[in-house]
């Protein structure tokens, strides 16, 4: 069948942004529908990539490979759009126990872990932060500013006549025995990068996800953190503009994205565990946005096992800038029947 486009994408968070990047520079014809970020929870995200994140202070499964793979596509796309996207900087780690503490030495112990993991600091080394643990610097992660992000791969959607800045609705999507029809043109494929919204997908409502909504507030400080991550349970990321995100909330029982009052208590308090003296905050901006967590953490990845002409690529959880990118990269060439680095996750899985 003769196709006006091989790829419709359902979605311009760092999902689909991605995913349409690596299939136009495979010489694909994409098309993107985004509405406006509406839902994006690319757009509300810190864009933390750090490879030791959570209690067990572990490295993620594929993090030998996914990492690489995030940090050379942000260089190239910087060098290729001159935008800056990726901010590499330390992650001070407060460690809030002595089992954190035990466990740490362990890591350090570990080869694997030893390019992660720096200087570590004696209990009071932090003037006004409480640490009576001490604390420890993550290496070899940073921030993405998601901001610069979503705007430099729209202008390249946009430049490729790529983008439809429209709202997507499931039932004018018209199944065809190879293919799909939307807006009186044929594709070959759509790929559903709709994030929170995959719930509402008639198609793949057989997915088991975990989402959780998280929070984050925008702040000014007196004296912010300088020159580094600072993270106890939750975490302080300084900002070009001299202010600080302080997130993020995990909340599973309401799953919309507005910001609430509990959330910023929540964060509040965090603030005052972090600066037991008042440390003189000025609350800027509130925002709330739901990740696609699974419950085997893996990502969803692949077509559908009736209709091949409808594919999904979401279930990043809270790390789609560390996953993204290299999932994209093997994504694309199972879509395009090249050869594929390493294998994708099943889709359907219970
Ligand atoms: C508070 C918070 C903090 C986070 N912090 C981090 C972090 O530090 N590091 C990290 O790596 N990750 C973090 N995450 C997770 C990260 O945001 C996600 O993993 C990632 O952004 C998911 O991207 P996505 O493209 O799949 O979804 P999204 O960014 O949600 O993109 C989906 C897009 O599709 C659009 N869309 C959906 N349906 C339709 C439709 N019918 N028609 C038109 N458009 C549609 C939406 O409006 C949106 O623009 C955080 C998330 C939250 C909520």
């Amino acid at each position: 069948m003769d196709c006006d486009a091989d790829y419709l994408i359902i979605g311009q968070g760092i999902a689909g942004s991605v995913l349409a990047d690596k299939l136009l520079a495979r010489g694909q014809r994409v098309l993107v529908v985004d509405d406006g970020h509406r839902t994006s929870s690319t757009r509300v995200a810190a864009g933390m990539i750090n490879p030791l994140a959570g209690k067990r202070l572990a490295l993620s499964p594929g993090s030998d490979w996914l990492l690489p793979a995030a940090k050379g596509y942000f260089a190239q796309l910087e060098a290729r759009t001159g935008t800056r996207v990726f901010h590499p900087l330390p992650i001070r780690r407060v460690l809030r126990n002595t089992n954190e503490r035990k466990r740490l030495e362990k890591k350090r112990a570990i080869p694997t872990y030893t390019p992660y993991i720096g200087e570590v600091s004696p209990p009071g080394s932090l003037g006004d932060v409480n640490d009576p643990h001490g604390s420890f610097i993550t290496l070899g992660g940073g921030y993405v500013a998601s901001g610069p992000l979503l705007s430099s791969l729209r202008e390249r959607l946009r430049q490729a006549n790529a983008l439809a800045e429209v709202e997507f609705h499931h039932e004018d999507l018209e199944l065809l025995p190879a293919g799909v029809r939307w807006q009186g043109r044929v594709y070959q494929t759509v790929v559903f990068c709709e994030g929170m919204r995959l719930r509402d997908n008639p198609w793949f409502s057989d997915i088991v996800t975990d989402p959780v909504k998280g929070e984050i507030l925008d702040l000014k400080l007196p004296n912010p953190p300088e020159g580094e991550i600072l993270n106890k349970g939750k975490w302080l990321l300084p900002q070009e503009n001299g202010q600080v995100r302080l997130g993020a909330t995990y909340e599973r029982s309401c799953l919309d994205t507005e910001p609430t009052p509990e959330g910023r208590e929540q964060l509040m308090d965090a603030l005052r565990q972090i600066f037991p003296e008042h440390p003189g905050e000025q609350v800027v901006a509130q925002a709330a946005g739901v990740r696609v967590c699974t419950p085997d953490n893996q990502p969803l990845i692949g077509r559908h096992r009736e209709h091949p002409a409808l594919a999904l690529f979401n279930g990043f959880g809270s790390k789609g800038n560390s996953l993204v990118p290299g999932w994209a990269e093997v994504f694309t060439a199972s879509l395009v029947g090249a050869e594929m680095d390493q294998p994708l996750p099943t889709l359907y899985r219970s």
